[in-house]
């Protein structure tokens, strides 16, 4: 349940105003100044991301919620609050192409991992060495993940894996992939599943792009027919795999919200901008109408009022040990609330925003790549209607 006893507590020390003078200084230097392959072609986008990602490794500020025994830089909440905070003011992009690895694939080795799944693994992934993707979803198993029929069986040192995934972000430029399979069919079914590291480049395994709403490529189709993957790969224990993955989700959902508060805000003041800009041959501009004013007006107010569920959370979070499960409020929150600011700007742009689609409906403009992609926020990571059943039970406490 939401405790209102233990109310918002944000203060800085000066340790970690120290360590955001630092990380401001070293942003403000090494931010990369060359554009971002764009996702048309994205082996060369990975590469550059690897690139950036290798920067960061080598000046000690990769993995900053990673413990430094195992390469990260072991920083608390607020120093990676701090972090995040400095990364998207210095707008310094995202490492998208190596976000499974690095935010849940990563850690749920760090946490479940054998020693030597550990050791090899864990540098690759911090250095940019290597690109990881999840094979969780399958065509009938989505929010109802414990449904997934992917089969895993037994033979000598190996898993002999046949099925198919679908949705696997990066499927296509990945080296490995957190893959679940079902080891057990006559279990219970969260009982028979096992969570493994499968090489993407082992025989038996066809990866077929899907092209999105938004003409990119970023997800694929997988399909598995025989393959054989070592027992060693297994990730926790044989048929242990929901627990696994259940500690892989929360990594995943933990908290991103930490940077997303900051690049909301600053998409807020570009929304601004372009509304106070002058358009058509008339002189107009959108800020003039009163409707687009005051629903500008309320965005920025919900930007702000996620930036305080945002310090809140990390607050709870500090000193309670773990993010709650009101991350889920916050992600709700935001995941709708950029979909509220990405239609506020197609009616700012008014009938302009048709120019940035080109006639198959592909981008042709940031702003309206940002509409399309913003479509998935509500399903990616958990759709909008999982999050308010997860707010509803764990943190209204309602019956199921
Ligand atoms: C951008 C993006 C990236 C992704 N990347 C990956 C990836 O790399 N790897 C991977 O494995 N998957 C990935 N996914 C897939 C994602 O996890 C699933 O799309 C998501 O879990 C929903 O599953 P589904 O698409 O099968 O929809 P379904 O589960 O079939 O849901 C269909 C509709 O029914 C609703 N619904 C379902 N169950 C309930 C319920 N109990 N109560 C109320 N409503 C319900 C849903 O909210 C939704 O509106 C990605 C998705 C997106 C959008």
């Amino acid at each position: 349940m939401f405790n209102c006893a233990l109310a918002m507590e944000i203060r800085f020390s000066p340790e970690e105003e120290a360590f955001r003078a630092e990380a401001r200084a070293w942003l403000e230097q090494n931010v990369p100044r060359t554009t971002r392959p764009d996702s048309a072609d994205l082996r060369a986008r990975r590469d550059w991301d690897m690139a950036w990602q290798r920067c960061m490794y080598d000046a000690g500020w990769a993995g900053i919620s990673w413990p430094r025994e195992f390469g990260g830089r072991g920083a608390t909440l607020m120093e990676q609050l701090i972090w995040y905070e400095e990364y998207a003011r210095a707008n310094a992009p995202d490492v998208t192409t190596g976000f499974v690895g690095l935010k849940h694939a990563g850690p749920t080795l760090i946490a479940c991992g054998s020693e030597e799944q550990k050791a090899y693994h864990l540098p690759r992934i911090l250095r940019g060495d290597v690109v990881w993707c999840q094979g969780f979803s399958e065509p009938n198993a989505g929010s109802d993940l414990a449904a997934l029929q992917t089969r895993a069986e037994i033979d000598g040192d190996h898993l002999v894996v046949t099925g198919q995934k679908i949705w696997t972000s990066f499927g296509h430029i990945a080296e490995f992939q957190e893959l679940l399979v079902r080891t057990d069919p006559t279990a219970p079914r969260h009982a028979g599943i096992t969570w493994v590291i499968c090489p993407m480049d082992t025989p038996g395994i066809d990866i077929r792009p899907i092209k999105t709403l938004a003409g990119n490529s970023d997800f694929c189709e997988v399909f598995y027919d025989q393959v054989r993957i070592p027992l060693a790969n297994v990730v926790g224990a044989l048929n242990d795999g929901w627990r696994v993955a259940m500690a892989t989700l929360s990594f995943e959902r933990g908290t991103a919200f930490m940077s997303e508060q900051v690049r909301l805000a600053r998409r807020m003041e570009e929304l601004v901008a372009l509304a106070r800009h002058p358009s058509g041959g008339d002189g107009r501009r959108a800020i003039d109408d009163d409707e687009i004013a005051r629903r500008l007006a309320l965005a920025s107010a919900e930007v702000e009022a996620m930036r305080a569920m945002t310090y809140r959370s990390l607050s709870l979070a500090a000193r309670t040990g773990m993010p709650g499960a009101e991350a889920s409020m916050i992600r709700l929150f935001f995941s709708e609330l950029v979909q509220r600011i990405d239609v506020v700007a197609m009616e700012i742009l008014g009938p302009a925003a048709v120019e940035g689609f080109a006639t198959d409906g592909a981008p042709r403009d940031e702003w309206a790549e940002r509409y399309l992609t913003g479509l998935s926020q509500t399903i990616g990571g958990g759709t909008k209607e999982i999050q308010r059943n997860i707010i509803g039970e764990r943190v209204l406490g309602l019956p199921r």
